[in-house]
């Protein structure tokens, strides 16, 4: 199977749209949270996963966009962006939004926002971390987002190998036990504005990063339409 793997797409429809153009023809859609927040189109982007079929998790930004999590753990920028989207979204959104679990089991592979340990708060970008998490987890694979940073870690002969993917990075799992991060589909955050995505081959048993250009400035007016925060909008277009 070649499936699509998704994460932190934040309300951002254009990027997701690119992504998915790009991934082609996939058996699978597979998303690690945070769908809503930030961006200007939550009821468009949940629209567009539920119309795919795309399975997967909550993360922070989507408890609380639908009153599961205290609004008061966000930072100004956050929070004002989550008012705005508790005010935006349609009950339909709420609805599917807020059925979806904090873990999910999808063949050899288990799918959470942030950690299998901690679903929707815990931010995986330490070895140790990784290895606590990695002994947790009920499936070789484990698939993280949160972070909005691509990254892996893979675990062989009890050491653990931190590897930092670049547009186009294939690993070979072979095997080996792995947590895996995609990156940001909608907000990037490692310096590079394109969307980033996953392609995990349960045949070939790698998984390669991919990156995609979208439309940044018609998001970014759809943003300033909406009045969300003047920094959520500028970092977009350099990707941190
Ligand atoms: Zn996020």
């Amino acid at each position: 199977m070649r499936i699509a793997v998704l994460s932190d797409i934040h309300a951002n429809l254009s990027a997701l749209d690119a992504v998915l153009a790009a991934a082609g023809a996939v058996d699978a859609v597979w998303q690690l949270g945070d769908i809503v927040g930030y961006g200007p189109d939550p009821d468009g982007v949940v629209d567009r996963l539920r119309s795919i079929g795309a399975r997967g998790v909550k993360g922070n930004h989507d408890a609380a966009a639908v009153g599961g999590l205290e609004i008061e753990w966000f930072n100004a920028d956050a929070r004002g962006a989550m008012e705005w989207t508790r005010s935006a979204i349609a009950p339909g959104t709420v609805a599917w939004l807020t059925a979806l679990p904090e873990v999910a089991v999808e063949d050899e592979a288990t799918l959470v926002h942030g950690s299998p340990r901690e679903p929707i708060w815990e931010y995986v970008t330490s070895v140790p971390v990784a290895r606590a998490n990695l002994g947790l987890l009920q499936t070789r694979i484990g698939l993280n987002g949160h972070t909005h940073l691509p990254v892996a870690f893979v675990e062989e002969d009890g050491r653990i190998e931190v590897v930092a993917p670049g547009d186009g990075s294939v690993l070979e799992l072979r095997g080996r036990r792995a947590l895996v991060n995609p990156g940001s589909v909608g907000q990037p955050r490692d310096g590079d504005p394109r969307s980033a995505y996953l392609i995990l081959d349960t045949d070939a048993d790698t998984v390669a990063w991919h990156r995609v250009a979208y439309d940044i400035e018609a998001v970014q007016a759809d943003m300033r339409a909406a009045g969300l925060p003047a920094s959520l909008i500028a970092r977009l277009a350099v990707g941190l």
